[in-house]
């Protein structure tokens, strides 16, 4: 697959093996391996601004940005320094710290839903901990996520619907037992009926709904107000804790994240990524009420040894002196604006079924030949109607050429405030070629 694509250099294909060694699969992340996509990983040695330099110094203009968190670019001086000087202070004290108020005094600050919040050390930790607490403080079992979006590996939230709407969920991983997988109702995302027909079957018996209020790990889907309207007013009624996972769109598609975009204030809302400048670090927050019930004040226990880490609280303080200057997510969403009508332009000039979505910081891309074409995919079955294949030919493509998209036709891009025009251009100039080549094919 892809063979001739130079990433596939001996160099690369040494370290994978030798990484393959003593690492399942060469990776300590599923996505890293390029499963989706086909070929050999790259193998990152440095990163500075915009650009990723694997092992033999080639430089890659880099739209994933670890991920997300990556929102200043790479080794921004204004964060390694804040990081430097923690690292001097020592590493970790397992006590309070005032970095720790000073960055949930900021969090409160810019996010209204937020009246009490509590750092963990991943978005993991941080969506798993919420429905812990969402279930405590409703004293009920089941709760609600959506087909297409990822919160985490932690077991109840490894599960995927079935094909039908309403299906009681099965575990998508192996290694989730059933009795925990019973409890997670999975539906249809963007789909407000769906939505009204879940409660009307179970409304008394929901803890909570987590949803990404855009998602970012089925590509890329911004949905509907109304979506978003009748998921606060079902769990307002129902007396459900509805949860907001803003691991990845939080102060990535604006300093208030996605819950100021549609108007809505969610009950706990979860973040990492951002928050922590590229180190590990996540968080939950919400109503005071129901934040009161987190050990020590209340019942529902949830612990870290590393959790407020000093050097991670230093960089995401660090992050938000940046992030709250003057129109900074101004020039962030002008950057992807002209990057996705500009590719889609392209990819028309070229006749290739091709949409992008965007918000903020955060795009997605589509190979939508065929039943997609001209409208975009509104949820994870449209997704999986777009061209996968072509994707891999895509990256590939991008990859040559010294553009690093996410390995996977199911991840949103990101873009970094380090993304010169001259960047952007380049990464045009290797779409037009790779289109060209894919249209000939
Ligand atoms: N929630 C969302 C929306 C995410 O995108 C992710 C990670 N991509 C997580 C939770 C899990 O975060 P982590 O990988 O830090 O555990």
């Amino acid at each position: 697959n892809n063979s001739n694509n130079s990433n596939n250099s001996t160099t690369n294909q040494l370290l994978f093996k030798q990484a393959k060694a003593h690492i399942p699969g060469g990776v300590n992340s599923p996505v890293r391996a390029f499963a989706g996509v086909g070929g050999t990983p790259v193998f990152i040695s440095r990163a500075r601004g915009s650009k990723m330099y694997d092992t033999e110094g080639k430089p890659y203009i880099d739209y994933v940005g670890s991920w997300g968190p990556m929102i200043l670019g790479h080794a921004h001086p204004h964060i390694i320094e804040a990081v430097k000087n923690a690292a001097d202070d020592g590493l970790s004290f397992g006590a309070p710290t005032t970095f720790e108020t000073t960055v949930a005094d900021k969090i409160c600050e810019l996010i209204p839903s937020v009246e009490l919040i509590r750092m963990t050390s991943s978005g993991t930790e941080a969506t798993m901990s919420a429905i812990r607490l969402a279930r405590g403080y409703t004293g009920r079992d089941k709760i609600v996520k959506f087909e297409g979006c990822y919160h985490g590996h932690s077991d109840s939230l490894l599960v995927k619907a079935g094909s039908g709407m309403l299906d009681i969920g099965e575990p998508s991983s192996k290694g989730v037992p059933a009795d925990f997988a019973k409890h997670t109702i999975t539906i249809r995302y963007n789909d407000p009926q769906a939505i009204k027909d879940c409660f009307a079957q179970f409304g008394n018996d929901i803890a909570c709904v987590i949803v990404e209020p855009i998602a970012g790990n089925m590509n890329m889907i911004v949905p509907t107000q109304e979506f978003h309207d009748t998921l606060r007013a079902e769990c307002t009624a129902h007396g459900a804790v509805l949860i907001f996972d803003e691991v990845m769109t939080g102060f990535r598609v604006g300093l208030q994240s996605a819950q100021a975009h549609f108007g809505i204030t969610p009950d706990l809302t979860t973040f990492g990524k951002i928050i922590g400048a590229g180190l590990p670090v996540g968080a939950f927050g919400g109503k005071r009420e129901i934040m009161e019930c987190i050990a020590p004040l209340g019942g529902v226990y949830q612990a870290g040894t590393l959790s407020g880490n000093p050097l991670a609280m230093r960089a995401g303080i660090a992050m938000f002196d940046l992030l709250t200057a003057e129109g900074f997510y101004d020039a962030l969403s002008e950057k992807v604006v002209y990057l996705t009508d500009n590719l889609e332009q392209l990819a028309k000039d070229a006749g290739i079924g091709f949409k992008t979505t965007r918000c903020g910081g955060m795009f997605g891309m589509f190979f939508t030949d065929g039943a997609f074409d001209n409208q975009l995919p509104q949820n994870f079955e449209e997704v999986c109607q777009c061209d996968a294949q072509k994707f891999a030919i895509f990256f590939h493509g991008m990859l040559d050429r010294g553009v690093y998209l996410a390995p996977s036709a199911f991840e949103a891009a990101f873009i970094s405030s380090e993304h010169s025009q001259e960047d952007l251009d380049a990464t045009l100039q290797a779409a037009k070629e790779v289109f060209s080549e894919m249209a000939k094919a």
